[in-house]
């Protein structure tokens, strides 16, 4: 059976067509991602490049394929774009731009009133190329980023694959090649790009869901501030952590710290001053402990740290380490950062669960404060 183009175009414009109105007004405007839109805008393109193909062999071909190549060109930027989003800024415009304005030149240059592959070659190349840079993208992020960007990697890099064999087999075999118009030719690619549409919307739906709940776990777990864990996050990851600690019978330390004098930053630098100086000692924090301790935010200049298989004597060095990388460090507006008060206490045997623990650690701060400040005391050892 022979497949024929034209029919198999309007089939993928009403499969495009329809995908598009789905996945704008069901995905984009609830998740309102930056990845989701350059879908959207994607499948736009492809749908107007397609639609102008259909005019191949018309007096029209003469504009309407140059400009179809140029939107399919821009359809595979904005799958790149659309890639990078995930993990890092927009491409610039001029970056996007570049491959559809060369699709443009050359299609233009190629005699498109009679060429029907006019630009061919770019155009294919390009194809391939920002396709193949989509793919590059989603493969670059960390293998737990989501369930499906792997397969859509593999997809799109498949697409990337093809494009690429048609332009070889254009440039070895001709346009008229029977590599090229068999396997390569235009029923083939547009049966492709069909499935390829219907499938890559799908799991870019399920991309988004699944960005749009990381984006608010993070807010609902993080210190827009500081970026550590918020109050609430911290005390149920600890919670957690205690229970398996105390399972294997180990002992962990907690750590009040709450920054001294602080309202005399603020008074004399500006609250952006201290702002900054609450992000210096966040810093100190993370570049001091262990990735698998527990630092967070306990609220406006207080901090809460849990540092499994640590003794408070262990986590009195600790501090005063937090304290020096502290006082190294700089933060914009302020001369000098403030020194820091901590009160430590032990979760072992005998010490009850974490909020005994928090609670000896804030008595343990205040023997801190009223001992002179910048100094760590153990709890129930401030006599000792
Ligand atoms: P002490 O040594 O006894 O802890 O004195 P202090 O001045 O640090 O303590 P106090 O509780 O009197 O003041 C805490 C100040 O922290 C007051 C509040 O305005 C400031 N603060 C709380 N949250 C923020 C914040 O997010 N940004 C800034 N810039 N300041 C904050
Ligand atoms: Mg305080
Ligand atoms: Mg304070």
């Amino acid at each position: 059976m022979m497949l024929d183009t034209a029919t198999l175009r309007v089939a993928l414009a009403l499969v495009d067509l329809t995908l598009l109105m789905l996945f704008y007004f069901i995905t984009f405007r609830r998740t309102r991602s930056a990845y989701s839109a350059w879908w959207c805008m994607a499948l736009l393109l492809f749908l107007a490049g397609n639609a102008l193909y259909l005019l191949d062999g018309t007096v029209h071909q003469l504009w309407a394929n140059p400009s179809g190549n140029v939107l399919l060109v821009a359809g595979a930027a904005s799958i790149w774009a659309g890639g990078r989003s995930l993990r890092a800024p927009s491409p610039r415009p001029w970056q996007l731009a570049a491959g559809p304005a060369a699709t443009a030149v050359a299609s233009a240059l190629d005699h498109p009133a009679t060429n029907v592959w006019s630009g061919g070659p770019v155009y294919l190349g390009f194809m391939a190329l920002l396709i193949g840079m989509g793919s590059r993208e989603m493969f670059l992020l960390e293998r737990d980023y989501s369930r499906v960007h792997r397969p859509l990697a593999v997809g799109a890099g498949i697409l990337a694959v093809f494009y690429a064999g048609r332009l070889v087999a254009f440039l070895a075999d001709g346009q008229n090649g029977a590599v090229f118009t068999t396997v390569f030719g235009s029923a083939p690619m547009t049966a492709f790009s069909t499935i390829t549409l219907v499938v890559a919307s799908f799991t870019m739906a399920e991309l988004s869901y699944e960005q749009q709940t990381r984006d608010l776990r993070d807010r609902a777990t993080v210190d827009g501030l500081t970026g550590l864990l918020n109050r609430a996050a911290f005390l149920d990851l600890a919670e957690n952590e205690l229970r398996q600690l105390r399972r294997s019978g180990t002992a962990a330390s907690i750590v009040l710290a709450d920054l001294d004098h602080f309202k005399a930053i603020n008074d004399q630098f500006g609250h952006a001053a201290g702002d900054s100086a609450l992000q210096a000692f966040a810093r100190a924090c993370t570049g001091t402990v262990r990735s698998t301790d527990l630092v967070g935010r306990y609220g406006g200049e207080e901090f809460i740290l849990l540092l499994p298989g640590v003794t408070p004597e262990r986590a009195q060095e600790i501090a005063a380490d937090i304290s020096l990388r502290l006082q190294q460090s700089e933060a914009e507006g302020i001369p000098r950062l403030p020194t820091v008060s901590y009160g430590i206490a032990s979760t072992g045997a005998g010490a009850g669960g974490l909020d005994a623990a928090v609670a000896s650690a804030d008595a343990a701060l205040y023997q801190a404060k009223t001992l002179g400040r910048d100094r760590a005391e153990l709890a129930g050892g401030a006599t000792k």
